[in-house]
């Protein structure tokens, strides 16, 4: 089976990596030089545009910032559904609106070529390790061709209903995220503005009702979870920028059903201003320095 592989950047160069070791053969195609670069020391096929790497094609796996760049690679001048042959398969892993997809979709099946959404959990380091969980929005036999490939780059591949499905659980999964990162934040600060040292308090909080994958595995105040952003600086993280791109998602998806999601539009304008702050780039979790003062 041949994979053409679109968007090699901090989650896409390492999941192609993953479909190299496997034994695939992956033709790829990123913007970036660099990215082409890690590629192709890899053992990946550059090519020179996304329909050269879909020339060669049975399966299109595309990891795109967001909804314009996934627009312009599937249905642009050199978009990959002008070249593909029918019976090809399309996977989306990128997070974008359920729309987008959904109208893409229409487009492929109007060529016979199958395609689902299917955006990911588990961020660059499993990417890494492979252990990625894929949410995938497709009808059953596009989801079944979707997994054998998924299966290379991720632990948990699950079906979650028809096209834009998948997006819907991701974009839901990540204002609870954005949502219970803030309000972790906000504890700890208190806590320690009110004077009890932060280790005795994750400790109390990681053994009691407040527990969560933020204030367990990914505690924004440093050194209580060591594998986590905060006790680097919030480097290397899940940037504060993807954050509030998805966290604008989710208003904009609630707008469309007239869905009031309060504390999400809430933590959305709190990243807006960290972002606006110039740390669009750290890690999310950074979100706590909104508690604390300037020189903390
Ligand atoms: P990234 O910016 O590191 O990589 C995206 C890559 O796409 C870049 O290398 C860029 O050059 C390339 N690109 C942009 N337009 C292109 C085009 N037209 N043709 C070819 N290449 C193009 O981003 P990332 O961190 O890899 O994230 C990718 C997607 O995964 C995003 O939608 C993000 O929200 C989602 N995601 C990221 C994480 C994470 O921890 N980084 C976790 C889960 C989901």
């Amino acid at each position: 089976m041949n994979i053409a592989f679109i968007g090699l950047g901090n989650m896409g160069g390492r999941m192609a990596h993953n479909l190299l070791k496997a034994g695939l053969t992956v033709y790829g195609y990123d913007l970036s030089e660099v990215a082409n670069q890690h590629f192709a020391e890899a053992g990946g096929v550059v090519c020179d545009s996304p329909q050269a790497a879909a020339k060669q094609a049975d399966v299109v796996i595309t990891m795109l910032p967001a909804a314009k760049h996934v627009k312009e690679v599937y249905l642009g001048e050199h978009g990959v559904l002008e070249t593909l042959k029918a019976g090809a398969l399309c996977i989306d892993s990128s997070t974008i609106d359920p729309k987008t997809i959904q109208d893409i979709a229409e487009i492929a099946h109007s060529k016979n070529i199958k395609i689902c959404d299917a955006p990911v959990s588990g961020g660059t380091i499993g990417a890494q390790a492979g252990t990625l969980t894929f949410m995938v929005g497709a009808d059953e036999s596009t989801y079944q061709a979707a997994k054998a490939v998924l299966g290379h780059m991720g632990k948990n591949v699950i079906h979650c209903g028809d096209v834009g499905a998948g997006q819907i659980a991701k974009i839901c999964n990540n204002l609870i995220l954005g949502i219970s990162m803030t309000a972790v934040a906000e504890g700890m600060a208190l806590g320690v503005k009110l004077g009890i040292d932060p280790k005795a308090l994750a400790g109390v909080i990681n053994t009691s009702s407040g527990r969560c994958w933020s204030s367990d595995v990914c505690n924004p105040w440093p050194h209580i979870s060591e594998n986590a952003p905060a006790s680097r600086g919030y480097q290397d993280g899940f940037a504060t920028q993807l954050m509030l791109k998805d966290l604008g998602l989710a208003v904009e998806a609630a707008g469309q059903v007239k869905q009031p999601i309060l504390l999400g539009g809430m933590v959305q304008q709190l990243y807006q201003q960290m972002c606006m702050r110039g740390n669009a780039h750290l890690d999310f979790s950074s979100i706590i320095h909104q508690y604390l003062p300037e020189e903390a």
